[in-house]
């Protein structure tokens, strides 16, 4: 077993870190706490990126991309959140929805979107599963029509004729393009019954609804995206009709959540950074903090949480990255182990600093918003339990 990065992983981690420590934590923690959801927006940062090649990294070199492999953006997506989880979140949509759309594109579409996705330092992406009524059940093993997604597609001629709602969508009101899974067979399960589409923003029928206000991540968006009798043509079908969750198990989901959870690393390595900073230098009781038991207990086990979740996630993505004898229970619990390490980080790190901890004026609260939100996104840790157990 060899566990050392590649010389290509060091260069993208070392890229990253210094994109993440020069123009993202000079301005994090003010711009976080702007109100208006436009001025908040970090597009300045965000462009910074992609003309790095950040935004394009998860598309094959052949395509114009940057070829890198799940392992890969693991490594990237950590350091981006070591400086925001919300900036880290929006390119790491956009890095698995471009993925997913390139193995399910045909020739005609990829001509249609492709380019301008490449040469728009603006073009992000997104993808609407979540409803008002249907969250976790579009996650958890059901199949009867009467769960998972509402959202319904009905044909009419050389269109669909789209109506219903999303809810808490990453990218919403920013992204250029949106994947969006809608019921298509509404007297089948999920596993015939959903199809995937192609909306972009403008056009007739589809709106963006309320911007939602979040506790973290406050540097990505989330919104409604609103249908109400919006016609988009066959041409912009991206699975089978009643193929959508096989098409999604084809490419979207293998790894895709390890992904996502290894962003979560980002802010809990850099909340106990600082931790161990302040226990240096904080005295009380004649030494510094750091040197009393209590404290240096707190510090071992964030490092061994930290170690623990990074380790598990990057054998996840190793695992998934090979042909044969990935188990998807391994990517969901790594997921779930991977957050609640991060929370428990967060959670003392920020006790490390005492009451100084919980003032604003502090760092250690932003951390502890920020992770909170991989508890409940990419799919709740109850539901990926459900979907992890041993009889399923
Ligand atoms: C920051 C963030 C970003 C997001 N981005 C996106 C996005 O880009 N696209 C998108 O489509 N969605 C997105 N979501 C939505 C997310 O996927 C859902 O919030 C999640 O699937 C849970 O759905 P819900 O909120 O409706 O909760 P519910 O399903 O109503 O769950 C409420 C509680 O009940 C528990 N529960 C529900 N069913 C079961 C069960 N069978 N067994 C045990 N416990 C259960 C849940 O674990 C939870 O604790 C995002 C959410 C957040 C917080």
């Amino acid at each position: 077993m060899d566990f050392s990065l590649t010389d290509t992983q060091r260069a993208l981690q070392a890229l990253a870190h210094d994109f993440a420590e020069k123009e993202i934590r000079p301005v994090v923690r003010d711009r976080e706490r702007i109100d208006d959801p436009a001025e908040r927006f970090p597009w300045d940062i965000l462009e910074k990126g992609s003309r790095l090649g950040l935004r394009t990294l998860s598309l094959p070199e052949e395509r114009g991309g940057g070829g890198a492999n799940l392992l890969d953006l693991c490594i990237v997506g950590e350091e981006i959140a070591w400086g925001d989880l919300g900036v880290a979140v929006t390119f790491d949509q956009t890095w698995k929805i471009i993925h997913f759309l390139d193995r399910v594109w045909n020739e005609e579409q990829r001509g249609r979107y492709l380019p301008a996705f490449l040469e728009d330092h603006r073009f992000h992406l997104a993808v609407g599963m979540t409803e008002p009524n249907v969250g976790s059940e579009n996650f958890t093993p059901h199949d009867s029509p009467e769960f998972g997604v509402r959202t319904r597609a009905v044909r009419d001629g050389d269109d669909w004729v789209i109506n219903g709602m999303k809810h808490f969508i990453s990218n919403g009101g920013i992204a250029k393009l949106y994947t969006l899974v809608t019921r298509t067979d509404p007297a089948v399960g999920v596993s015939e019954g959903l199809t995937y589409f192609m909306v972009s923003p403008g056009q007739e029928g589809f709106s963006i609804g309320r911007v939602h206000e979040k506790m973290g991540q406050r540097l990505s968006q989330n919104a409604e995206l609103i249908f109400e009798n919006c016609r988009v043509p066959d041409a912009d079908r991206v699975s089978e009709v009643g193929g959508g969750v096989r098409a999604r198990s084809g490419s979207f989901s293998r790894g895709s959540v390890i992904e996502s959870a290894a962003t979560v690393l980002g802010p809990a390595r850099a909340a106990y950074e600082d931790a161990l900073e302040y226990a240096r230098n904080r005295v009380q009781g004649g030494k510094p903090i750091i040197e009393h038991q209590g404290v240096g207990f707190m510090l071992a086990d964030c490092y061994a949480d930290y170690q623990a979740a990074r380790q598990t996630l990057h054998y996840a993505a190793w695992r998934a990255m090979q042909d044969e004898g990935y188990d998807s229970k391994l990517g969901y619990m790594a997921k779930v182990f991977a957050s609640e390490a991060c929370f428990r980080i967060a959670k003392r790190s920020l006790e490390v600093w005492g009451g100084m901890g919980y003032m604003t004026e502090a760092p250690m609260e932003k951390y502890l918003r920020d992770v909170t939100s991989f508890l409940h996104s990419a799919g709740t840790n109850e539901a990926q339990r459900v979907r992890s157990m041993p009889y399923l």
